[in-house]
């Protein structure tokens, strides 16, 4: 999940599940009282957790870009006043740039869907339809350390890279995901030219397309 679009949300430790926290609290190691501690199924415990609570198992994610952290680091040891100014207005352009891109992904993404209202879509054949539009947003998921172990000895281990290539069908709100290892390939332009090549190869509608990387509005990692 991400903080730009979940600002004051708080993250739990990452070992740390549900089910735990709820056992703790029916075993007495809750700070309220039991006489006024009323029992509750594990049910109702998540539903209120889910509801009440601004709160999430794991590691705090932001969509920082590297430009970003740089102009926070720039700020944090400028010299004067006019300096600081100067940072603060660049940061602020940067960040509308971003929120801009991200305006437009939305408006895209609400006209395409509706120009497919009361047609036929298929993947394999054409649309007889010139107003249809598609829309693909893809993007690369966080890298994943392989295997997904805790232990002590995992802190000086060298651990496998698996990369995650999603692309998501906007109109169908369809995911499709490309997985593999680094003894398999990297992670490069040429890796994403693949992938697409490939979901292309089955994906036809024949309609017009709308494209859109999210780590483009603030990085210019895979341009
Ligand atoms: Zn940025």
């Amino acid at each position: 999940m991400s903080q730009i679009f979940c600002p004051r949300l708080l993250t739990l430790d990452t070992q740390l599940t549900l089910s735990p926290l709820f056992r703790s609290r029916q075993e007495k190691r809750f700070p309220i009282p039991s006489p006024k501690k009323p029992k509750i199924s594990l049910y109702t415990y998540r539903d209120i957790f889910n509801r009440e609570f601004n709160l999430s198992f794991g590691l705090p994610r932001t969509d920082m870009c590297a430009r970003c952290e740089a102009l926070d680091m720039a700020l944090m040891c400028c010299g004067g006043e006019d300096e600081m100014n100067r940072l603060l207005e660049e940061r602020r352009r940067h960040q509308e740039n971003g929120e801009n891109g991200y305006e437009s992904k939305r408006r895209d993404k609400k006209l395409t869907q509706q120009s497919w209202n009361g047609k036929t879509r298929t993947l394999r054949e054409n649309s007889t339809s010139k107003d249809v539009i598609d829309m693909i947003t893809f993007d690369f998921q966080q890298n994943l350390p392989t295997p997904h172990l805790h232990h002590n000895d995992m802190f000086c281990l060298r651990q496998l890279w698996t990369f995650n290539f999603g692309i998501h069908d906007c109109i169908n709100e369809q995911g499709y995901m490309f997985l593999w290892s680094e003894t398999t390939a990297k992670r490069g332009s040429s890796e994403v030219a693949s992938c697409l090549h490939k979901f292309f190869s089955k994906f036809r509608s024949g309609a017009r397309l709308v494209v859109c990387c999210c780590s483009l509005f603030n990085q210019k990692k895979t341009r």
